[in-house]
């Protein structure tokens, strides 16, 4: 079958890993983000945390291609090329599996760009904690991989996955959006 060609970010697979339906909506162009104030709180400890980082860092505009119908792009904030480190910035370590994927993404990015055993760091700068993610070993790699063949299938499906019904709805940028019907009723 000849599919339109997909395009993938790191925020799919940071969704991926939060919520199938809050992917299926942020891919097909429904973006609720701008609206929360977690995010932007999210926004401003990074950009905080950005303006401290040594100059070292440069920022990556990436592109490669997962198969003939799907293209992964990515921009990475600060990558220092010397210690071949990328940096990341989160507010809360509370979805750090996500954070991880996300990581894992950029490292395929770069691998797939021929910058190969990169490291990451997740820093948590209000918890004075960090995450260190290692270089993307042959499982990890297969198990990207997968995920974001997944991922592209069921983002060709017609429909929206059901709701998640967990607590952190109520945090999600899209919480209105997914339980309008609820708050009617
Ligand atoms: S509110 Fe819940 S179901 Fe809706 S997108 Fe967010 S996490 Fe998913």
């Amino acid at each position: 079958m000849l599919y339109p060609l997909m395009h993938l970010t790191a925020t799919h697979i940071n969704y991926y890993y939060l919520c199938r339906r809050k992917l299926w909506l942020f891919h097909h162009g429904i973006h609720m983000e701008h609206n929360s104030d977690l995010v932007h709180a999210g926004k401003l400890v990074e950009e905080y945390s950005y303006a401290r980082r040594s100059e070292c860092n440069r920022q990556l505009a990436l592109r490669a291609r997962l198969d003939a119908h799907t293209q992964l792009l990515g921009v990475i904030d600060y990558f220092d090329p010397e210690a071949r480190l990328i940096h990341e910035t989160k507010k809360s370590n509370r979805k750090e599996e996500a954070h991880i994927a996300q990581m894992r993404f950029y490292q395929l990015l770069l691998k797939e760009n021929g910058i190969e055993d990169c490291r990451g760091i997740i820093e948590y700068p209000l918890l004075r904690s960090s995450t260190e993610v290692p270089p993307l070993d042959a499982t990890t790699e297969a198990q990207l991989r997968q995920e974001l063949h997944t991922m592209a299938q069921m983002l060709r499906q017609a429909h929206c996955p059901p709701l998640l019904q967990t607590r952190w709805c109520r945090q999600c940028a899209y919480y209105d959006y997914c339980y309008i019907d609820e708050a009617e009723n």
